[in-house]
């Protein structure tokens, strides 16, 4: 970790290592949240008293299961399933499941935390909450990964609800699992109970806007960091990390916006297309055919495929990782600046290591943190829980006008943050501080629970 601790805070940080050893994520993201607090404690002492951050730091409650699967030969297969119901304060827990063979509980924690603050800056009525499996979709059938969701909503049912827990998709979770979770749920409840996931079909009861959401909303909050210094997307040129959902929608928002993307990537190598990435050929081959992204070569001739490497090397104005957490680290963070970058977005959680950030900080670049820069998605989920609830179906317009605002607010919010405590521009102060003091105070009015 970069930044001290005041004496404080490092004794509750003391106290998070040595009751969650092993877990380095989640370690960092609490480190990365504490950094910033110090001033808060300093105006609001009652947060100390209550002993706040100590409670914020432990999950309200933990499931950890088995998920027992055949596969097509018929062979049983045994994953691990995690449910992380972490804070409850503002709302019902919300946050997405993600499959993936790296889920252990540390990555889970480390999103569930993040998820608190990042709910609570979208100004919707959502608590903090996040989910997995080390399962590993890749390769698998259809008929594969329905037994494998069916099998993790088996038991999951019994801990999510409307009102309770409302979990969403993630790395390796898209439309697709959300359709077979919600299925065997509504079997086992006998309830169709539209608002206990979200992120599903538009034909039943999913919100338009919603696959875009995150990707769309990420390329919202850069506009607003170029804005607050007189500038633009127009003609600026992007790199994105990932191809998959928050990646590719984070590529067409840009595109409509005015400028160019060049390159994006998955976790085997990097498509560069100096022409501008072509958004339907990507489409096509992730989203409709499911292939590795070394395909797109075959729809543009003249655009590189390069194996490995990292795709922070290829100049840029704007840099938006979309990927996964810590993919950028100090020395990309460093051949970036150098090579002139002047923003940074996350749509992926924690995409840059704390080293990387610093180095950020220290150029004075703009960077917009993953808790408030990809907020988009999780708030048009909570959208999507209000037509569920008042059985209401919006148009593409309305839901994307209601994210752009949501956008906006999260940055003035965050802006205005970081100049009160005197750190003007700051996002990572401004987005933990917003977030915490929202919870906190919510906290305090709930007593000691
Ligand atoms: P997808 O599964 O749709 O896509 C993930 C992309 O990231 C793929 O291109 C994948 O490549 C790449 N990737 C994943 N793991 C690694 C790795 N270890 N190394 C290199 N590349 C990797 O996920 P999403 O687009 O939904 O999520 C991307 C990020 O955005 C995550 O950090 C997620 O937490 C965050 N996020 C997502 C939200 C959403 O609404 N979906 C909301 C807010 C944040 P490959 O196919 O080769 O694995």
């Amino acid at each position: 970790m970069t930044a001290r601790l005041d004496e404080k805070l490092e004794l509750i940080y003391q106290d998070v290592l040595h009751r969650n050893p092993g877990e380095n994520e989640f370690h960092q993201a609490v480190h990365e949240v504490l950094e910033t607090l110090g001033p808060v404690l300093v105006k609001y002492p009652e947060f100390a008293e209550k002993k706040i951050i100590q409670r914020i730091c432990e999950p309200e409650r933990q499931i950890i299961f088995r998920v027992p699967w055949q596969d097509d030969k018929g062979e049983i297969h045994i994953n691990r399933a995690f449910r992380v119901e972490f804070n409850s304060a503002l709302g019902p827990y919300k946050g997405g499941m993600r499959f993936h063979p790296s889920v252990y509980l540390g990555i889970i924690k480390f999103l569930g935390f993040e998820q608190i603050f990042k709910n609570a800056l979208t100004g919707l009525p959502i608590g903090g909450g996040k989910g997995g499996s080390d399962f590993d979709p890749k390769g698998r059938s259809d008929d594969e990964i329905m037994r494998f969701c069916q099998s993790l909503m088996t038991e999951l049912y019994r801990h999510i609800g409307e009102y309770t827990d409302v979990p969403a998709g993630d790395i390796g979770v898209g439309g697709r699992e959300i359709g077979y979770m919600f299925g065997q749920y509504k079997r086992i409840t006998n309830r169709y109970e539209s608002g206990v996931l979200t992120g599903k079909g538009l034909d039943w009861g999913g919100s338009r806007a919603r696959t875009e959401a995150t990707g769309y909303g990420t390329v919202f909050f850069t506009h607003e960091m170029l804005k607050a210094r007189g500038d633009s997307m127009e003609g600026k040129k992007v790199v994105v990390s990932g191809s998959g959902n928050v990646a590719i929608y984070a590529i067409a928002k840009a595109h409509e916006l005015g400028a160019k993307v060049i390159a994006c990537s998955d976790s085997s190598g990097i498509i560069v297309d100096e022409k501008g990435l072509d958004l339907a050929a990507l489409k096509q081959i992730k989203e409709v055919d499911r292939r590795r992204l070394s395909a797109y070569t075959e729809f543009h001739k003249d655009a590189k495929y390069v194996k490995g490497g990292s795709i922070w090397s290829i100049p840029c104005d704007i840099a938006l990782p979309c990927a996964t957490q810590n993919e950028l680290n100090a020395n990309d963070a460093k051949t970036l600046v150098e090579n002139g970058c002047i923003a940074v977005a996350e749509g992926a959680n924690m995409p840059t290591t704390p080293e990387g950030i610093a180095i950020f900080q220290q150029a004075k670049i703009m960077y917009g943190p993953g808790k408030a820069a990809n907020a988009g998605g999780v708030a048009t989920s909570a959208l999507e829980m209000q037509q569920n609830a008042s059985r209401d179906s919006w148009s593409f317009d309305y839901t994307q006008k209601r994210l752009e605002d949501i956008m906006i607010d999260i940055h003035k919010s965050c802006y205005e943050t970081s100049a009160e405590f005197g750190s003007e521009g700051n996002y990572v102060l401004g987005a933990n501080v917003t977030g915490f003091i929202k919870v906190a105070r919510a906290m305090q009015s709930m007593g000691v629970i």
